[in-house]
C-alpha cells in the first residue's frame, strides 16, 4: 500500500528557471522551505523557528507542485509526494497509518521535502461528523498534526501541502505550528504566461512568426497547465501537417481547440 500512494523522488529534475510569473511566490518558498534546510544554523543565531509546514494554495496547473519539487532539487534533497484523496479514499482504514508511514519514510531519506497535495480531502471543514468515513478522515488529520507538531522544527524534514480549496480547509491546520505560511499562487497574468510560453517552447522548433506577447493576450484564462497543453498541441498540429516547423496558425488552433475541449468538460478556460 505504501509504495502506491507514496511516490519518492530524490532530488527531483524541476528547477526555479522551468518556473514563470511566480517570482514573488518562489521567493517566499525559498525562505520558508530552502533556507531553514540549507542553513538552520541562521534560524538558530537569529533565535527563530521557521515556519514548520507551508500551504500552497491557487487554481489546479498553477505550478503548486512545481514549486515544491524545484526546493526539493535546489537543496538535494529527497521528494515525497502523497495525496489526500488517496490517503482517505483509496485505502480505507489506512489513513492514519500511511500518514506515519509517510514520515518514517522521510526520516529515512532525509534531507526530504513532503509534499501533501489535496490537503482538503483530509482537513476540510466537517459538515457532518457522525459518518464513519468522517471519524476516519479526522482520524488521518489528527495523526498528521501529531506528526506535525512531535517533529524537530530544525530537522532535515520540511513540509508542503496544496489545495485547490482554500475555503474548505479546516482552521485547525492553519494554527502556528502547523501550515502557518500561506502562498496563494495564482493563474498567471499576461507577463506570467508570456513567460510560460517561452519555457515550453525552449525545445521546440518555433518559426520566426511566432509572437509569445500575442498568445498570451489571446490566452487570457490560462494557467500553466493550459499553456503546456497548447504548445504540445501547437506541434501536434505541425506533425499533422508533416512540418518540422511550429507556425503562429499552429499556436491559435491549438488554443482553439483546448478552449473548446475545456469548454464540453466545464472546466476553466473560457
Ligand atoms: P494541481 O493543483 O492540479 O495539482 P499544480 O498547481 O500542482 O496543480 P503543477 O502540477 O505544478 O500544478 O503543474 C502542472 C504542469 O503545468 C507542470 O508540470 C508544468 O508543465 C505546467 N505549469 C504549471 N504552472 C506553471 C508555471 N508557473 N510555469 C511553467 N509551467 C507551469
Amino acid at each position: 500500500v505504501r509504495a502506491r500512494v507514496m511516490q519518492v523522488e530524490h532530488s527531483p529534475d524541476v528547477t526555479y528557471e522551468d518556473i514563470g510569473g511566480l517570482d514573488e511566490q518562489m521567493t517566499e518558498v525559498r525562505e520558508t522551505v530552502e533556507m531553514p534546510l540549507k542553513h538552520p544554523e541562521m534560524f538558530e543565531e537569529v533565535g527563530i523557528q521557521p515556519p514548520s509546514g507551508v500551504l500552497l494554495y491557487g487554481p489546479p496547473g498553477t505550478g503548486k507542485t512545481m514549486l515544491a519539487k524545484a526546493v526539493a532539487n535546489q537543496t538535494d534533497a529527497s521528494f515525497i509526494k502523497m495525496a489526500g484523496s488517496e490517503l482517505v479514499h483509496k485505502f480505507i482504514g489506512e489513513g492514519a497509518k500511511l500518514v506515519r508511514d509517510l514520515f518514517e519514510v522521510a526520516r529515512d531519506n532525509e534531507p526530504a521535502v513532503i509534499f501533501i497535495d489535496e490537503i482538503d480531502a483530509i482537513a476540510s471543514k466537517r459538515t457532518d461528523s457522525k459518518t464513519s468515513g468522517d471519524a476516519e478522515v479526522q482520524r488521518t488529520m489528527m495523526q498528521l498534526l501529531s506528526e506535525m507538531d512531535g517533529f524537530d522544527e530544525r530537522g532535515e524534514i520540511r513540509i508542503i501541502a496544496a489545495t485547490n480549496r482554500f475555503d474548505m480547509l479546516d482552521p485547525a491546520i492553519l494554527r502556528p505550528g502547523r501550515f502557518d505560511r500561506l502562498i496563494e499562487v495564482p493563474k498567471p497574468n499576461a507577463t506570467g504566461r508570456e513567460l510560460i510560453f517561452q519555457i515550453h517552447t525552449r525545445n521546440m522548433n518555433v518559426a520566426d512568426d511566432v509572437n509569445f506577447e500575442e498568445l498570451a493576450e489571446l490566452a487570457t484564462d490560462a494557467s500553466g497547465a493550459d499553456i503546456k497543453a497548447i504548445c504540445t498541441e501547437a506541434g501536434m498540429f505541425a506533425i499533422r501537417d508533416d512540418r518540422t516547423e511550429i507556425y503562429m496558425g499552429d499556436f491559435i488552433d491549438a488554443w482553439e481547440k483546448i478552449n473548446i475541449e475545456d469548454d464540453d468538460t466545464g472546466d476553466s478556460l473560457a
